[in-house]
């Protein structure tokens, strides 16, 4: 039996913040010892490059904000069962806590550890907080999931979300610290074969930079939001997608932010609020089909004719955004110079891959799971399928974006391109020279080369794509 005043691990995964944290609000308020630990174990291994390269920056953060207030992250790598076993006998700690995750391998290992803590005698608790609604509080009215976006989002817009709860005013700290290893030793960016040091400038870690991103956003930007926020070369939209994707802010925090600029009459507030609920949509529709995160949503795709070699020439090409496509190429230059991409630009690189090169939607997702700081399975899995047309409620397969007419509409002046691509500028800026420092050497690319040419014209990948859509004689 444990005393009543046993500390409290809490197994921070990605909630890394201390406000608008459900499940750290009540741990504090039990008024026991909180002992913060992240562990490093398989499912943090198995994150891409940039992902696990920023999580690194997001860990630094996190520490420093803890040590602030008097607290500690504690590091540990290994099994997470194994880990917080040697925690509760070295701290004498009567329970585990976390945030809850959904996806199949998180949710599988947490039920494990569960179960085992349990029969251990050490109480387990769960709280909600990556997401606004847990996936399985909404339904249709006959009770199953939801598969098409609308109604959906008419579904959790008459729901009620919670207030976002605030920072503990205190977290107690044990008797003793347990040991913890050395963050230096992680080195969770020897992955980055690219230059990390391109990268470093284009990201703020923490949740003090998560929200002064938010602020930033409501003061300057959401008025223009509705009109502007499809529009790569203007920085229009949010930039909160990394910092929700580890948790660094919490989605109430921004609904709630959204709200109150909906309240003053801001115009773009709502279509905000419809955008923060697609990534919810994304985990609802992974919660309840796991598969959506590596097979077709729709079967009728598994024998489509996509190219699977990951190691074609023309996936190359776009991997070292060099499909000769202005467009295509300065946003996979853009994604790889700051680990992000703007939305439209995203579904104009993807549609490119999948369409004009036919190639399956699964090496586009490995990519962008190795580059992107903001990756989230859900999104991710769910915009591929989406521009792909194997999804849920996804474009249909034959509307495909001509990346020319997309650059004119979303990109107006070539402002964009013109940051992205060096070649062919007499004086480019340093933000399209930052490519050619942040390529492998192996790459062998220079801005004073010629731009590459087309790998696929644009109207006969076109043609190709549509014929082998048509050939499967399929009803959309
Ligand atoms: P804002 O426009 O300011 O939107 C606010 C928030 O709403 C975002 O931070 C994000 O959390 C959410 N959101 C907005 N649009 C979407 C969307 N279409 N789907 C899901 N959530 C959305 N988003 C990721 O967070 N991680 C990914 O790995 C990811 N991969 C994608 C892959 C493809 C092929 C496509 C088409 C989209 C992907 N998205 C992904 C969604 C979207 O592009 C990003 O969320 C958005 O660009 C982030 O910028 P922002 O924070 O400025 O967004």
């Amino acid at each position: 039996m444990k005393a009543d005043n046993a500390p409290i691990i809490f197994w921070f995964r990605r909630d890394l913040r201390l406000s608008d944290h459900p499940g750290l609000a009540a741990a504090a308020a039990t008024g026991r010892p909180v002992i913060s630990v992240f562990i490093r174990d398989e499912v943090v291994e198995a994150l891409g490059a940039a992902p696990k390269w920023r999580l690194g920056l997001g860990l630094d953060a996190f520490a420093c904000a803890l040590h602030a207030r008097g607290s500690r992250l504690i590091l540990r790598k290994g099994k997470a069962l194994e880990v917080l076993r040697d925690l509760v006998d070295e701290t004498g700690a009567g329970s585990v806590h976390w945030t809850r995750a959904y996806d199949p391998a998180s949710i599988e290992r947490d039920k494990r550890i569960k179960a085992a803590l349990k029969e251990d005698g050490i109480e387990v608790a769960s709280s909600p907080g990556h997401l606004l609604f847990e996936p399985w509080t909404v339904a249709t009215k006959a009770g199953g999931p939801f598969k098409v976006y609308s109604p959906y989002w008419r579904a959790v817009r008459s729901q009620e979300v919670p207030e976002a709860s605030t920072e503990p005013s205190r977290l107690i700290p044990p008797e003793t610290w347990p040991r913890t290893e050395d963050p230096g030793d992680w080195a969770l960016g020897s992955e980055m074969r690219r230059g990390a040091s391109v990268l470093r400038p284009h990201v703020q870690p923490g949740e003090a930079a998560a929200r002064a991103a938010l602020d930033h956003f409501v003061d300057k930007n959401v008025n223009r939001y509705k009109d502007l926020r499809d529009r790569p070369d203007l920085a229009v939209t949010s930039g909160l997608s990394e910092y929700l994707s580890l948790g660094e802010i919490g989605p109430r925090t921004v609904w709630h932010a959204g709200m109150r600029a909906r309240e003053t009459g801001a115009p773009g507030a709502e279509a905000f609020l419809r955008q923060l609920v697609w990534r919810e949509f994304s985990y609802h529709l992974m919660y309840h089909s796991p598969s959506l995160l590596n097979g077709n949503w729709r079967p009728e795709w598994d024998d489509f004719p996509w190219n699977t070699d990951a190691d074609h020439p023309n996936v190359a090409a776009w991997r070292q955004a060099g499909t000769g496509i202005p467009m295509v190429d300065a946003g996979l230059r853009e994604m790889y110079v700051t680990g992000r991409m703007h939305n439209r630009t995203r579904m104009i690189v993807a549609s490119y891959l999948t369409k004009h090169l036919m190639t399956h939607w699964k090496i586009g997702l490995d990519w962008f799971a190795d580059c992107l700081i903001d990756w989230d399975p859900a999104a991710n899995a769910m915009g591929w399928q989406w521009v792909a047309g194997s999804g849920p409620d996804a474009a249909p397969y034959f509307r495909i974006f001509n990346p020319e007419t997309q650059a004119k509409k979303f990109d107006p002046d070539g402002a964009y391109r013109r940051r992205w691509i060096a070649e062919g500028q007499d004086a480019p800026p340093e933000t399209a020279l930052s490519y050619f420092d942040a390529v492998p050497e192996s790459w062998g690319l220079r801005p004073d080369a010629e731009y590459p040419r087309p790998v696929v014209g644009l109207d006969e990948g076109r043609r190709v794509a549509l014929s082998a859509y048509e050939s499967r004689r399929w009803r959309v």
